[in-house]
């Protein structure tokens, strides 16, 4: 099973991807995740993202791309993957096509969880994340409740930086519900809603 994940930030996809990661043994392959970890390692990719995710915007494709090509390459990618939060805008769907092509891979859906602008406003605003495991939740407990580890705020959850990334996503990343819908494997499911609930959902068009 090979996916992309589609949706604002805070839609919900991270969620829904780990139960499926967990279910079906893919590979979880979060940029914003790999994008992070090079931040706190300060490595030179990492310095040179910094600014962009501070700011909220896109870091450059290039320095995505190769994160993700080299990703996909390991060996546990191999059974099956899901792309979250990758790609981004239509260059880097293209980009991912020829990829994908060059190894013999087809995307079997781009799965979009779904919800309303409003409710991920909200939602942003309050989540926490969990500083070992990335586990996000709704603002309330200090300590993560699958590792243990700190829960915070990520920066760009903050209402300003909000408002940027939406905006982002409005403009750069929205327009690949259409690219993937002519490609005849765009799947959605209504992400308002328990999780437990869209997942029963998320199997379903997924067919899995
Ligand atoms: P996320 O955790 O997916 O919300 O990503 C956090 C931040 O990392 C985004 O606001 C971007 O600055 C950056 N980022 C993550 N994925 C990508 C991508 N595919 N292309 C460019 N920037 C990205």
């Amino acid at each position: 099973m090979n996916i992309v994940l589609l949706g604002a930030p805070g839609a919900g996809k991270g969620t829904q991807g780990q139960k499926l990661v967990e279910e079906y043994g893919i590979a979880h392959i979060s940029t914003g995740d790999l994008l992070r970890a090079a931040v706190k390692a300060q490595s030179e990719l990492g310095k040179k993202a910094k600014e962009y995710m501070d700011a909220g915007q896109l870091v450059p494709d290039q320095l995505v791309i190769d994160l993700v090509k080299e990703r996909l390459a390991q060996p546990d990618a191999q059974k099956g993957f899901m792309l979250d939060g990758f790609p981004r805008n239509i260059a880097q769907a293209e980009t991912l096509d020829g990829e994908l092509k060059g190894m013999g891979v087809e995307l079997d859906a781009a799965l979009l969880v779904d919800v309303p602008f409003d409710v991920i406003v909200e939602r942003l605003s309050s989540r926490r994340t969990c500083r070992a495991c990335g586990y996000t939740a709704p603002a309330g407990t200090d300590t993560c409740p699958r590792c243990g580890g700190e829960m915070y705020q990520r920066d760009d959850d903050k209402p300003e930086t909000i408002a940027k990334r939406l905006d982002t996503y409005q403009n750069q990343t929205q327009p690949l519900i259409d690219y993937y819908k002519g490609h005849g494997i765009l799947k959605a499911v209504d992400g308002n809603r328990a999780v437990d609930e869209v997942y029963v959902d998320v199997k379903k068009v997924l067919g899995a």
